[in-house]
């Protein structure tokens, strides 16, 4: 486990990731890619690309996952995830690039944490603005 055949497929999946900025929802992906492949084959390739540390995924306000690419900023080193934010007007969701510390938390064991924020992104507040 841990290679990734590089089928059609794969590529074209990739490609998709590495053309965003932001984070992808299962469903758009589903939706973008539902001549070329089943979604049984989107939900396995994401799978992979994250148990081999492609990707990354987190939940949504609306419960949907979305995945996103690892950057420099965004190391899989770290069990405790970094921040996401998603925006409430556009529906936009990227990975911040901060740290989070949680406070240790006496007889427990955290093995993760996510943290979403929800409000306004970049553009839709200057729409709001202007
Ligand atoms: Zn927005
Ligand atoms: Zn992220």
């Amino acid at each position: 486990m841990g290679i990734i055949r590089h089928t059609k497929s794969v590529k074209s999946l990739i490609q998709a990731f590495n053309e965003s900025e932001n984070a992808i929802s299962v469903a758009v992906l589903l939706k973008r890619f539902k001549e070329d492949m089943n979604k049984t084959t989107v939900y396995r390739i994401l799978d992979r690309m994250e148990e081999s540390g492609v990707l990354h995924s987190f939940i949504g306000k609306d419960g949907d996952r979305w995945y996103s690419k690892y950057t420099e900023n965004t190391s899989a080193s770290s069990t405790i995830s970094h921040p996401h934010f998603q925006c409430d007007s556009c529906g936009k969701s990227e990975c911040l690039t901060l740290d989070i510390n949680i406070p240790p938390l006496p007889n427990h064991k955290v093995d993760s944490a996510s943290l979403l924020l929800i409000g306004q992104c970049q553009d839709c507040l200057i729409e709001i603005t202007q």
